[in-house]
């Protein structure tokens, strides 16, 4: 595996692999690596001929009181799994590299991270954009992969690449749950034994909101409140639950593609989850971690 750490040295190599007739996948991760993001690595591998993976913490998405310093970094780890993952080129790009000065010029990200968690997150969406774009403009590839686990992000992310015609593919993935239903996040570390337990409010929650619908339910406000039952659970402070579509709107009637996005507090750690009703919980992958 190829250890990149420049802006320059990584367009050189892309450029250079695509000159060969290589078709170049990107994921791009903030690094404590699991198994939700080596599945985006299998997946660009299966769609592309080499593939990226960038590990860059980036301070411009997170807000003045949120994680960034203490944000889980264990690069020893993260390169040992890329590389029997078989990622061809890890990118490790310095603070200094990616903002050598304070970027001036950012992205709007327009009405879509009005909502949700751009409503708890102020400023968190137009930090994501930006540094995504500027990775794109490093990597150059021709598909990069997100997880659905964060739909907003993604949504957001897929709706750049076309406003503002960067000329790649956004390839979505199913999100990576445990065995019991929590979704894989780098954030699930902060979590103790009695924490973890009560974090599982939020698949639950999704599951009980696909089960009433599968029952003939259609109505976005007894969805809702069908999964606030749930996710009211000790332990755990609800932030949202709702019933979207692709652009984040609230829906009138429930149907399969209308996605429930959740949203909480346990102890300090923001988590998040979602599922297409279409698709249900089980449409996931489980992994056993
Ligand atoms: P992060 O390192 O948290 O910024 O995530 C990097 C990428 O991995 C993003 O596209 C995430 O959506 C994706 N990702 C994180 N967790 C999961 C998961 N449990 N399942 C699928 N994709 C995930």
């Amino acid at each position: 595996m190829l250890d990149l750490a420049t802006p320059k040295d990584m367009r050189a190599w892309s450029r250079a692999e695509r000159a060969r007739g290589q078709r170049l996948g990107f994921v791009p991760t903030m690094g404590a690596l699991h198994e939700g993001h080596l599945r985006l690595v299998d997946r660009a591998k299966e769609r592309t001929d080499r593939v990226v993976l960038s590990v860059f913490v980036n301070p411009l998405q997170f807000g003045p009181k949120e994680d960034f310093t203490k944000y889980p970094r264990d690069l020893a780890r993260d390169r040992t799994l890329a590389a029997e993952r078989g990622v061809d080129c890890l990118f490790v790009p310095a603070l200094e590299a990616v903002y050598p000065q304070e970027p001036l010029v950012r992205i709007a990200p327009g009405p879509m991270a009005d909502t949700l968690e751009g409503a708890a997150r102020p400023g968190h969406f137009a930090g994501v954009l930006t540094v995504v774009s500027k990775l794109f403009h490093m990597v150059e590839p021709d598909v990069a992969l997100f997880g659905r686990k964060d739909f907003q992000q993604v949504m957001l992310v897929r709706r750049m690449v076309t406003d503002l015609d960067f000329g790649l593919e956004i390839d979505i993935a199913p999100t990576v749950r445990e065995l019991d239903g929590l979704a894989l996040s780098s954030r699930n570390g902060y979590l103790d034994a009695d924490q973890r337990r009560a974090a599982l409010a939020l698949s639950r929650a999704l599951r009980a909101v696909e089960q009433a619908w599968r029952s003939g339910e259609a109505d976005p406000k007894a969805l809702q409140r069908r999964g606030m039952e749930v996710l009211n659970a000790p332990g755990v402070r609800p932030g949202y639950l709702e019933l979207v579509d692709e652009q984040l709107r609230p829906v009138a009637r429930a149907d399969a593609r209308t996605v429930v996005v959740i949203a909480a507090h346990v102890g300090a750690t923001r988590l998040i989850d979602n599922v297409v009703l279409g698709e249900g919980v089980a449409g996931d992958i489980a992994v056993r971690t």
